[in-house]
């Protein structure tokens, strides 16, 4: 398989474009570059129901349904421009110091990395 470097990292805020989720937006969560994958806020939430377990005391742990969020693929989402507010393709550009700035295609604008 081909490791590329995801368009996309956690603390972005991106659009879902693709999918049931479409329309979507939300906070990068994670991202898991070797599958294409990333993990989206209240984006393709799943529900586990976890069954009452017996434990060590004796008693019972609690079971119950626990939401969480399912990876989507990369590719079904797109980089919010914070200045233009749409999703946005970008290009990559060294800044001055050489640190890797993306720039909005839409409106020339760095968005910054978060983290
Ligand atoms: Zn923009």
């Amino acid at each position: 398989m081909t490791r590329k470097k995801l368009s996309v990292r956690t603390g972005d805020t991106v659009r879902v474009i693709a999918g049931n989720y479409a329309g979507a937006q939300g906070q990068v969560l994670r991202t898991i570059p070797s599958r294409g994958l990333v993990v989206v806020q209240d984006v393709n939430m799943r529900k586990h129901h976890k069954r009452p377990v017996a434990n060590a005391r004796g008693g019972v742990t609690e079971g119950g349904i626990v939401t969480y969020e399912e990876p989507i693929s990369v590719s079904n989402v797109m980089l919010l421009c914070p200045q233009c507010d749409e999703p946005s393709r970008v290009r990559r550009q060294r800044d001055a110091d050489g640190t890797i700035e993306r720039i909005c295609k839409r409106c020339d604008h760095p968005i910054p990395m978060a983290g």
